[in-house]
């Protein structure tokens, strides 16, 4: 886990030095990764989302629409995404079934 740790804390330092561009690349690389992707509602604002990595595995996605409150429980959302200020693709699949 430590190798793990150090590779976050890698990703964090990148994604704060990112441009404007760069971060509008990784949104559209999410947006496309959303395509196709299995997805259960589970409630008003709870989605099941088959992970991409092993398809036996769900991220549990929350769209609050009004309550202006959207997040997943995937890595890329906790570590990368969330401080990119962009969706997961499991986010953008979610509000693309609605
Ligand atoms: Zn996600």
């Amino acid at each position: 886990m430590k190798t793990n740790t150090t590779k976050n804390e890698r990703t964090e330092k990148m994604e704060n030095n990112i441009t404007s561009v760069e971060r509008v690349q990784r949104f559209t690389e999410r947006v496309s990764r959303a395509k196709n992707i299995h997805i259960e509602r589970a409630d008003e604002t709870q989605f099941l989302v088959a992970s991409a990595a092993d398809p036996d595995k769900f991220h549990e996605v929350t769209l609050d629409v009004d309550g202006d409150n959207m997040k997943c429980t995937c890595p890329d959302f906790i570590f990368r995404a969330r401080k990119l200020g962009i969706p997961c693709k499991h986010i953008i699949a979610a509000l693309d079934s609605i």
